[in-house]
């Protein structure tokens, strides 16, 4: 009799001879519930010769069979492993192999698995797979240059890449993971995606770099998300995502603005939550930094836009002999895109000033910098243009008159000559009443709320 063991409902997929009283071939037939029984020991051994007489013959497909355990370690197979709806009772340990792909859909393993320094070509499949313990594919050389896919799995224990080289996508689609996810150190081409994943711990993704997107929307993270030194190039976004913890975005470098516009503001509003001020008033400075560099954008494209309206404008002036009608249109763009690119380069310009002088009210030495390099320029100007009334001849004398005029913007009229240098102290007193204000709008906000 012919092994009944089916892949699909109706899809007979085995052609080895039953076992015994079994419907199954020896590595098909599940085992028996006593384990210290007689039966249990045999079949194991039975099921350990098979499975070595399989190797022998490099053939590698263990697609549904029930092992204790298995241990290819050290192995370099040229051909993928297939363990496609397979059940291991133990662990299953693949350190340090060389293979082409490992197939896992639909498998169940109950302790362990480890890639542990593993080499796989084409990628780790291991959707809708149910494993007790913990899955590592970790530690420098591991890599394959396809995905690393737990799509729909779940996990018991962590699961660890860190260090890994992976040139395609992580992909944790609805995945369940009862411990943690640990990504520290990894390399993404594509993309990590973990929408509506759900991981009981936390996840490290420290020092990483992904090339591609951050999917974690509608992700559930019980404890919390690390990104700290990470770089992100694509996309982010944490749209609906649960974070238990904090979200740590401490020195991320992100390739798009939008990118860190998003997760700042996330980490933002996270740090609200948990009373961390000082984090929050970091992660809103980034979020405004991202805004930022999002309006240069703006304003670069609108120069190009500028650029080819002018240049079209002068080829038809030039070659082109238009109705009047048509020039008048002309102009009225081109006056049109002139109006953005000012208005667009008036607003960048005013954000750069907030950023750099006032570090958007929260870093407080910012204001501090502007304040004495505004009070050393003007000392110098004064010293260089010696028509103030009093005949100061000394850097610090000069610097000390610009020092009362700043912050006691009126003082410095009552004592000086005509009229440019008088310009000059008014421009300085105007902009010490500027920086008085935000002095104290800073103040108010870091130490009096
Ligand atoms: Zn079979």
């Amino acid at each position: 009799m012919i092994c009944k063991y089916e892949r699909l409902p109706g899809q007979r997929w085995c052609a080895e001879e039953a076992w015994g009283t079994s419907a199954y071939c020896v590595l098909h037939t599940d085992f028996p519930e006593d384990t210290a029984s007689e039966a249990f020991q045999a079949l194991s051994q039975l099921k350990t010769a098979k499975l070595n007489e399989r190797i022998a013959k490099n053939n590698y497909d263990f697609t549904g069979v029930v092992l204790r355990e298995i241990d290819f370690s050290d192995r370099k197979i040229s051909y993928g492993l297939c363990f496609e709806g397979a059940v291991i009772k133990g662990d299953a340990i693949f350190n340090d192999v060389e293979i082409g792909d490992a197939r896992f859909y639909n498998a169940q393993i109950l302790g362990n698995t480890h890639f542990y320094k593993a080499k796989v070509r084409r990628g780790i499949d291991f959707r809708n797979t149910k494993l007790g313990g913990n899955f590592l594919f970790e530690s420098i050389p591991a890599e394959t240059d396809g995905s690393v896919n737990f799509e729909g799995a779940e996990v018991g224990g962590d699961v660890s890449l860190s260090f890994a080289k992976i040139k395609g996508d992580i992909w944790f689609k609805s995945a369940v993971i009862g411990g943690s996810l640990f990504c520290t150190a990894v390399k993404v081409v594509h993309d990590a995606f973990l929408y509506n994943a759900t991981i009981k711990g936390s996840i490290f993704f420290n020092a990483a770099t992904i090339w591609g997107e951050l999917v974690l929307s509608e992700a559930k993270i019980g404890a919390s998300a690390w990104f700290e030194r990470a770089q992100i190039g694509g996309d982010v976004s944490l749209y609906m995502t649960k974070i238990g913890g904090e979200a740590n975005f401490k020195k991320t470098k992100f390739w798009q603005p939008d990118a860190q516009e998003i997760a700042c503001r996330t980490a933002k509003q996270i740090c609200e939550r948990l009373g961390d001020r000082a984090s929050a008033d970091d992660y809103y400075y980034c979020e405004m930094e991202a805004k930022r560099k999002k309006s240069l954008k703006l304003l670069s494209s609108s120069a190009r836009g500028l650029t080819r309206s002018l240049q079209a404008d002068y080829l038809h002036v030039a070659y082109i002999k238009e109705p009047w009608r048509r020039r008048k249109k002309r102009a009225r763009f081109l006056i049109e895109d002139l109006g953005t690119f000012i208005s667009r380069s008036a607003r960048y310009l005013t954000t750069l000033v907030v950023e750099y002088c006032f570090g958007y009210g929260v870093r407080f030495s910012r204001l501090v910098g502007t304040y004495i390099i505004v009070i050393v320029v003007f000392g110098l100007y004064y010293l260089y243009n010696q028509q103030t009334a009093l005949s100061f001849n000394s850097l610090e004398n000069n610097g000390l008159f610009s020092f009362f005029t700043i912050i006691a913007p009126g003082y410095g009229i009552s004592s000086i000559k005509p009229w440019i240098p008088e310009a000059s102290v008014a421009v300085e007193a105007a902009f010490g009443a500027f920086l008085w204000a935000a002095l104290i709008a800073i103040f108010v906000k870091k130490y009096m709320r």
